[in-house]
């Protein structure tokens, strides 16, 4: 249906991977390939422990486990997030509490999250948009000054970095996305990354169903029994050697995606200039790794316009987060709170295509699409003003 549509995922060496493991007689979760890719991310990211899964939406539930929050414990999240950022917490029944973007970016204002911090708060968790940084020294530091973990939903941010720290590697906790919308995916798949070393024994048990299997299997515990809560967390070892092959493609995959964003900005700072839209303004610490190029629209008539205009061409764009303080099961909890800068992204922001495969003349036929709907209506108010 459509010539370039709004992702495509990159895969190499997928047949030869499946074939070694089925050769291997493991296809079970935690054989050598999953061992593999916790092996590399352990050395890219510098973390205490990373354990393979089947989601970064498990791993998000991992981190709830671990970090022990229940009913009567509050979490700070951004309100613009996807649904698992929430979910992982509300199902150990946590109270979710929602702080706003910034006004020129969809990442979490500091200061919202600093004016919902109480006694009962247990817990921040970023999420780095688009893989841009969120203000990580300033989040940091407040985490820090009231003794609550701090949890980066890294799941967008493979690849990128806050100055010379790597997304992913500041958090007590963190996790990562290897769904096929992600720069780096093996279909579905996730990482949870263990920075706080604390957490390390009891995340292998997490992980392990609630088992010993990890320390029995070291030979530290005489039998391999129930010892903690988890749940299968694992993929298969079929999917982890798909993923360990994609891995080796990080460098180049992240540094074509970043090229398209140049382009795209090349292509639209004319109009962005003329105050047609906006396009991203990112954080100074911010390194990206090129993971969506977005526009952030003057009205919602705009962007469905452009939608409309682009899937005319053939081209698929597509809006994003509806913010969940204004989605009806965050609703039916209780009364939600005013987030404008939320709620303006979540009517104005239009994601355009991004992919590796994506050509730059794609882009540039993309822009000329956008260029040529873009248009503003006059403003009958200013006109009334001079009249
Ligand atoms: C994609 C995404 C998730 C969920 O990842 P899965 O691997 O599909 O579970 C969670 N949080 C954010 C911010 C995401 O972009």
């Amino acid at each position: 249906m459509f010539d370039i549509p709004f992702n495509r995922p990159h895969f190499t060496a997928v047949e030869r991977s499946i074939q070694a493991v089925l050769k291997s007689g493991h296809t079970a979760g935690g054989g050598p390939a999953s061992r593999a890719c916790e092996a590399w991310a352990q050395q890219h990211f510098g973390c205490a422990r990373a354990l393979l899964t089947h989601s970064c939406t498990a791993a998000l539930e991992m981190c709830a486990i671990l970090t022990e929050v229940g009913p009567g414990d509050e979490v700070i999240m951004p309100s613009y997030t996807f649904v698992s950022t929430a979910n992982a917490f509300a199902l150990r029944g946590a109270t979710i509490r929602l702080a706003d973007s910034l006004p020129t970016h969809p990442n979490v204002d500091v200061d919202s999250i600093a004016a919902l911090i109480t006694s009962n708060t247990r817990a921040i968790v970023v999420v780095h948009y688009a893989g841009v940084a969120c203000d990580m020294e300033r989040i940091a530091a407040l985490a820090r000054a009231h003794g609550i973990w701090l949890i980066e939903d890294a799941a967008q941010a493979l690849g990128a970095w806050h100055g010379n720290r790597r997304l992913g590697s500041i958090g007590h906790l963190a996790t990562v996305s290897f769904h096929e919308t992600k720069n780096i995916g093996c279909g579905e798949g996730g990482m949870l990354l263990v920075n706080d070393p604390n957490f390390v024994e009891r995340a292998e048990i997490v992980h392990q169903k609630g088992t010993n299997r990890n320390a029995f299997a070291r030979r530290e515990a005489a039998f391999y029994t129930w010892v903690d809560i988890g749940s299968s967390f694992v993929p298969s070892d079929i999917t982890a050697a798909i993923l360990r092959a994609q891995l080796d493609t990080l460098d180049y995959v992240t540094a074509k995606r970043r090229a398209l964003c140049d382009l795209y900005r090349v292509c639209l700072t004319p109009l962005a200039a003329d105050g047609v839209f906006a396009i991203p303004i990112n954080p100074p610490y911010s390194h990206d790794n090129g993971h969506i190029f977005y526009l952030v629209c003057f009205d919602l008539a705009q962007r469905e316009r452009l939608i409309a205009a682009l899937a005319s061409a053939r081209i698929q764009a597509v809006f994003h987060y509806v913010p969940l303080h204004e989605s009806p099961f965050f609703r039916s909890h209780g009364t939600s709170p005013m987030l404008p800068n939320a709620e303006r992204f979540g009517r104005q922001l239009l994601r355009l295509p991004l992919f590796y495969s994506l050509d730059p003349s794609d882009v540039e036929r993309i822009c000329h699409v956008v260029a040529g709907h873009a248009w503003v209506r006059p403003q009958h108010d200013s006109i009334a003003v001079h009249a």
